[in-house]
């Protein structure tokens, strides 16, 4: 077997040992915790609720190991088999010589074949798992549908993208990547703005907060605190799950905030106020151009990387591809990149968190106080059954937002 080929797979396994490391310290953690409840918990959750949220941490732990394992499994069989290259070969006969769109369409295929073995797993997740701890309200009917969409999406998004990028290969020789940032990147600002207006549409409904004293109340706190909101809106999330959340899409002229109407149900006018200060403090605190410059960046590199391994003589004939086969070397820098950048997140996570803690503080000075934020991430701990004690190191490598007790020390840390 080529060397090549052995160390791709060799860093699959090493993240997915990894990943049923930190799984396992995690499960130890909430089980040592969960005889005798930590004293902040109790503030947090009555006994009941904190059982059950210990019963769903490690449902959802066990449920992710399987899936890890099985992803793995499916995505080292499919390297192995040659299947790939044979998709490639065959798809390229449909176009004439030295045609780009087959390549693009390749790529997408392959993605979609290899989706279809963990369709029974996304299954379980919303019909078990979640429906076993109430979360689920979707229907197999929905279910269904959303995957028919998101596949169609794929392909109407994916395969004019793909093929602009690699027709640039052809255009523009070694130099292509640079191009086909400024592509991908136009491509990303455009998609911010679309995003809510045209995708989420796709699987929500999306309408203004009604008029009415909470609408008012929000309005003003965005006014108060320089954001100049035009509209709340509200999304329907109920449709298909009892989680609740908040969101932030878009930029200047184009930002809007989402509170799902999940949210609405569960929080009080304050501790609304409190959540629409925490986003309102995500754009006021710069954190929208910050996290799209570090993008910018990662895609620089990716794109940069692709060029560089499609024209290695190494690269693709280890997987059974051509040589200098870009389309190729995209396919397989998605298969394999998250073994390597799964080694980067816990620095990009702890950015993020970073940013968390600036926009409670943002809410906490918006509202003259912590109360009515610690209360709405109280409540919404309950509602969600937020695991309260994750291992310090779980949490490290996968939280984007700091733990709950950790965001309520922070709040009344520097408060009064
Ligand atoms: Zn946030």
């Amino acid at each position: 077997m080529d060397w090549v080929f052995s160390a791709a797979v060799a860093l699959v396994l090493l993240k997915l040992a990894a990943e049923l490391w930190l799984a396992a310290l995690n499960r130890a953690e909430v089980r040592r915790h969960a005889a005798r409840a930590p004293e902040a918990v109790a503030a947090i959750m009555d006994e009941a609720t904190y059982q059950k949220s210990v019963a769903y941490t490690l449902a959802k732990n066990r449920f992710g190991v399987g899936e890890e394992i099985f992803d793995t499994a499916v995505l080292i069989a499919v390297l192995a088999s040659g299947m790939l290259p044979g998709l490639f070969t065959r798809v390229a006969a449909w176009g004439a010589n030295g045609a780009a769109w087959p390549g693009a369409l390749a790529i997408l295929l392959a993605g979609l074949a290899l989706s279809v073995p963990g369709l029974p797993f996304d299954w379980c997740a919303q019909f078990r798992l979640e429906a076993k701890f109430g979360f689920n309200q979707s229907t197999p009917g929905l279910w269904v549908a959303d995957k028919f969409k998101g596949a169609a999406l794929a392909l109407v998004l994916g395969f004019p993208l793909l093929w602009a990028l690699l027709s640039l290969v052809k255009w523009l020789g070694a130099t292509w990547w640079l191009w086909g940032f400024a592509l991908l990147f136009t491509f990303q600002l455009l998609m911010l703005v679309l995003y809510p207006k045209l995708i989420l549409p796709l699987f929500n409904k999306l309408s203004p907060l009604p008029e009415g004293d909470l609408r008012a109340r929000l309005m003003a706190l965005a006014e108060r605190t320089g954001f100049a909101a035009r509209t709340i809106e509200v999304m329907d999330g109920s449709k298909r799950s009892g989680h609740s959340n908040a969101f932030f899409t878009g930029f200047g002229r184009f930002r809007r905030i989402v509170l799902y109407d999940t949210l609405l149900a569960q929080l009080t006018p304050e501790e609304l106020e409190a959540v629409l200060a925490h986003e309102i403090g995500h754009y006021r605190r710069g954190h929208i151009p910050k996290m799209i410059a570090l993008s910018a960046v990662t895609q620089l590199a990716s794109l940069w990387a692709v060029a560089a391994l499609a024209g290695s003589a190494w690269f693709n004939p280890a997987f059974g591809f051509r040589e200098g086969d870009t389309a190729a070397a995209f396919l397989l820098a998605g298969l394999l990149g998250g073994a390597a950048t799964f080694w980067l997140s816990p620095l990009t996570n702890r950015l993020s968190r970073k940013h968390e803690y600036e926009a409670d503080a943002f809410a906490r000075d918006a509202l003259g106080g912590p109360v009515a934020m610690v209360g709405a991430l109280r409540k919404l701990a309950q509602k969600n059954l937020t695991n309260l004690t994750p291992h310090p190191w779980f949490s490290g490598f996968y939280y984007s937002h700091p733990t709950m007790l950790e965001r309520e020390a922070a709040l009344n840390a520097k408060a009064g």
